[in-house]
């Protein structure tokens, strides 16, 4: 062997993860940037942002670290957490994820690398689960209508008294009434959300709900300690008041009990996390929200809807609110946007996997073990307060302490109260030695229980559950629940969804301001340790030091990357970022005594989501205009801050622009607002193209959220879930939330809390942490160096083809570029829309639609993708690009073509009739690519119109899949 002229340490860097997360090799690199006449990538960079805030230094990171050196630092990091029996409750329980699912969904690419299902063509997949989970919940709590998914419980009770306040017109109170039976994190969301609502929590019991003229209540069904009572007379009364009635509800205790949807609730709402999905330390989890036939047009949130495609087949789509802010903008009913979509989906397929008498079953069993406890108890001269419940006991006992000590000696972790009485709460994972066990822990080693006798004793007597809560309508009827219950069929199942959807496994997804990179499998392999999965959220601070050790490590590390002081991890997506953010900011200056300013300004061309959460925080949105080149108007700026100087709170701006520049005003524009008294909020969806070049704590601002599920790497999962953790200066640190769970550092302050759990969703933290330990400080500054050079190339690619809207001062773009359709369409009658499911016939997902211009593409291209795949993409553009000349040129009809008839399906292809004026061959064949690998569109285009109007949200029967 001839011989080798590196050192053993070169060798070495073979196994770097860098090279593996940037698409873009050398050789690559070097001829895109003599394709765009630059020299080098310096100045490249030198051209496209400013130099007054240009980073100076490397970022102060360790050096990067190998797949494996990184797995086995957080394994032995991680391992230091205490798996327990857990019966905490409160919210979070033990559950089986069905290993089917769990390999082919939560560790599968094909589902969790997807986008939120916007081009429903190529997503029926998940489209069909995310209906499927509707179905669910409208069948577990007897309403109406249901949402696919919200963030968390706490922030869904918090939509619930909006939509309350916004829904009844009948009741002009500004009070709403929460019944002291709540999860204690669910009250406390409730209150930060009153607060700047400007609307009275009331809290009391239950039965005082008479007193008081309120607008709306919520009440929880079974409540925090357990207890099980009948709502019905109490929603008959409130109605007669008009007061709206929530209820907070368990789908496990609903397969047994009356559901709140047939004692007249409004809405129903609950955390769909025991169907399935770990508790990892808070979340992520899909809450779930239903509301009654009244109220199916005011839901917040993303509904799946059935509409037709232009066949006239049944196909599904986002309903309604598709992209919602955009529109409504302040005046959005929520600023939901990341949900939880991935974690619906794997709840609805253990509805489907289990089926009714499955989920009965499970439901039956749970419990059963929890009268035998409680006889047990009960027997053994233990105070068991609740006649009735589900799941969950609540124990006076005399020494808490003490049976601390001993439940957690034999690994069980009961809940706490800080009132000194006891619950424990019985799961799907409970066995007959859990119940063993807790007789031993509690009653002592002589406690001469027969856990067989005692069933059999209780089954001569009714279930503990008042006889008019217990349910008698049936569930889960629909066949989809009946017909995948061995694995076989579900595997096929679960396979055949997947196939219908376009992912990161099949092209690159060029979604402008989404990230769309890579998702390294590496990042997501923690995810099913049972140290990371199996931790209850409320679990006693000393067996979670694994946890609180890798979030003050990744919190360090955004400190670092972003240049702010702290980090909040608990925000669960961009948009609550942005409204934790904007709240910190408020608190800040009440504290000054100049809680008086209430002025946003916001760009018009910012996210939908920026405006929607300034309304959230009780703020004035002042709209600041943009020049001709896509920048803030800087003039326009300074005017409105001098003419709202008194009363201005904050500015949001986006940076790098959402026009895909770096503007060159920025600092001045963070000066301007700051001499007129103001705060600066820097909305870091962008910060793809910052990472290791520039901070926003540098160059002015005072607070940022970051989508971990963007330029950190947590995978979309079609729709959520996210992290949208925010960094602050240190005059705002003492004002980012708190949690009535306090772990670590956190100190508890009421009604400061924007979600859940403390940490948000932790379990997908070690994403982020993995890929900033394996990439260091050189790799991430080279993913956004790489990020810039491939968004200049499309944009250079595509500039002799299309218009790029806006470029920087040398021509140049960010991480992301838009480019113009509305000339193409007055010359052919061609739009975005048509080119997006064009797109598909060539095997690509569209760029981002319509913003932040109507009549626009917006495409970025992440640094994760290589030369070829980026040539690929610009090729299919440039074909398009083609076609569409030939109809300006008039050889083409302009209503009759390969474009709007896009996109083309199977169907088409092989049915007898061939209508069009062009071959199956250009229909969906248009490329060698195409001819080699054909992802093929399973509906074709779906008709938005039709589906809003007829607005069907539940599984359609199988007749209407059957040919006339
Ligand atoms: C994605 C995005 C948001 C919202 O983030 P979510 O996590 O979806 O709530 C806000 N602003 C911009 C610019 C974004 O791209």
């Amino acid at each position: 062997m001839a011989a080798d002229s590196r050192s053993l340490n070169e060798l070495f860097t073979h196994d770097a993860f860098i090279d593996r997360h940037i698409g873009v090799d050398a050789t690559a690199r070097h001829h895109m940037l003599e394709a765009l006449g630059a020299d080098s990538m310096a100045e490249l960079l030198d051209h496209a942002i400013p130099p007054d805030i240009r980073l100076k230094n490397e970022l102060e990171l360790a050096e990067p670290v190998s797949e494996l050196e990184a797995l086995t630092r957080l394994k032995g990091m991680m391992g230091r957490n205490r798996v327990m029996r857990n019966h905490i409750g409160a919210g979070y329980y033990g559950t089986i994820m069905p290993a089917v699912i769990a390999r082919n969904v939560l560790e599968n690419p094909g589902w969790y690398t997807a986008y939120t299902p916007y081009q429903p063509e190529i997503a029926q997949g998940r489209l069909e689960g995310l209906l499927n989970f509707q179905q669910m919940v409208m069948d577990m709590t007897g309403m109406a209508l249901a949402n696919a998914s919200l963030l968390d419980e706490a922030t869904a009770a918090a939509e619930a008294m909006a939509l309350c306040k916004r829904a009844n017109r009948k009741n002009k109170s500004s009070a709403f009434f929460v019944a002291d039976h709540i999860f204690p994190q669910t009250l406390d969301v409730v209150q930060t959300r009153a607060k700047w609502l400007g609307l009275e929590v009331i809290v009391d019991r239950l039965e005082t709900l008479e007193q008081y003229d309120v607008f709306g209540a919520l009440v929880q069904y079974p409540a925090e300690d357990g207890r099980v009572a009948d709502l019905g007379d109490l929603i008959e009364r409130a109605h007669d008041r008009n007061i709206m009635v929530a209820v907070a509800t368990d789908l496990l205790a609903l397969a047994l009990l009356k559901p709140p949807g047939e004692m007249g609730a409004d809405i129903a709402l609950g955390s769909a996390q025991r169907f399935g999905v770990p508790m990892g330390f808070g979340g992520p989890h899909a809450a779930f929200f239903a509301v009654n036939d009244d109220l199916k047009r005011s839901m917040p949130g993303r509904v799946i809807g059935v509409s037709r495609d232009r066949h006239g087949k049944p196909a599904l789509r986002m309903a309604m609110q598709t992209r919602e802010q955009h529109i409504r903008r302040e005046k959005a009913t929520s600023n939901i946007c990341t949900a939880q979509a991935l974690l619906a989906n794997i709840a609805g397929f253990y509805a489907v996997y289990h089926g009714p008498e499955g989920i009965r079953t499970i439901a039956t069993r749970v419990h059963r073990m929890a009268r035998i406890l409680a006889h047990g108890l009960k027997v053994g001269q233990i105070n068991v307060e609740n006649e009735h419940f589900f799941d969950t006991l609540t124990l006076r006992v005399d020494d808490a302490d003490t049976l601390q000590q001993r439940a957690e000696a034999a690994g069980h972790n009961l809940r706490y109260r800080e009132d000194g009485r006891v619950g424990i709460s019985l799961d799907e994972t409970t066995t007959l030695q859990d119940l063993e066990s807790l007789f031993t822990v509690i009653l002592g080693d002589q406690h001469g229980h027969d856990i067989a006798a005692i069933d059999a004793e209780l089954q001569k007597t009714d279930a503990q559950l008042p006889p008019s809560c217990q349910r008698q309508s049936s569930f889960l009827t629909h066949p989809t629940f009946s017909r995948y219950h061995s694995e076989t069929e579900m595997l096929r199942y679960l396979k055949r969804l997947e196939n219908r959807d376009l992912s990161l496994t099949h092209a690159m997804i060029p979604l402008g301001s989404c990230t769309m990179k890579l998702n390294a499998t590496t990042e997501m392999v923690p995810l099913s340790w049972t140290e990371c999965a199996d931790i209850h959220p409320f679990a006693p601070e000393s067996q979670v030091p694994g946890y609180l050790k890798m979030i003050e490590e990744l919190g360090d590390y955004l400190v670092e990357v972003t240049g702010y002081d702290a980090i909040s991890m608990q925000p669960n997506s961009g948009a609550q970022g942005e409204y934790a953010g904007l709240l910190a900011i408020r608190r800040y200056q009440q504290s000054i005594d100049e809680g008086h300013r209430h002025i946003c300004l916001i760009p018009s061309s910012a996210h939908g989501t920026n405006p929607a959460s300034a309304a959230m925080a009780s703020m004035k949105v002042v709209v600041v205009e943009c020049d001709a080149n896509g920048n803030i108007d800087l003039d326009d700026l300074q005017a409105k801050a001098e003419k709202h100087s008194a009363d201005l709170s904050a500015i949001m701006l986006t940076y790098p622009s959402t026009h895909g520049v770096f503007e060159e005003g920025v600092r001045r524009a963070c000066e301007i607002v700051h001499q007129h008294g103001g705060q600066v909020y820097i909305d870091g969806a962008n910060m793809n193209a910052q990472v290791g070049l520039c901070r926003p704590g540098d160059y002015g601002g005072d607070v940022s959220h970051l989508n971990l599920h963007k330029t950190f790497c947590i995978p979309h999962g079609g729709g959520g879930p996210g992290m949208g953790p925010i960094g602050v200066k240190a005059h705002l640190t003492a004002h980012l939330p708190s949690h009535v769970h306090c772990q670590g550092k956190t100190r508890f302050e009421p009604g400061t809390a924007v979600a859940s759990a403390a940490f948000g969703s932790a379990l997908i933290l070690p994403i982020s942490w993995a890929y900033i330990v394996m990439m260091g400080a050189r790799g991430l500054r080279e993913a956004s160096e790489a990020a810039i050079l491939n968004a200049n190339y499309v944009a250079h690619r595509l500039s002799e083809h299309y218009s790029v809207l806006y470029r920087g001062r040398k021509g140049h773009v960010a991480h992301e570029c838009i480019i113009d359709i509305r000339p193409l369409k007055a010359a052919s009658g061609i739009d975005e829309e048509d080119i997006a499911k064009r797109l598909m016939d060539y095997g690509f997902h569209a760029p981002t639609m319509s913003f932040p211009v109507a009549g626009t593409l917006m495409i970025e291209p992440t640094e994760s993708e290589s030369r070829h795949e980026l040539d690929r993409f610009c090729e299919a553009m440039i074909a398009i690009r083609q076609e569409i000349r030939a109809i300006e040129q008039g050889d083409v009809a302009r209503d009759n073509n390969v474009l709007v008839n896009a996109p083309h399906t199977q169907f088409d292809l092989y049915s007898d009739d061939w209508p069009w004026p062009y071959s199956r061959e250009q229909a969906a064949f248009p490329t060698q690519d195409t001819k080699t690998a054909k992802f093929w569109p399973s509906v074709n285009r779906v008709d938005n119109v039709y589906g809003d109007r007829n607005l069907i949200c539940s599984c359609p029967s199988i007749d209407d899949y059957r040919e006339d």
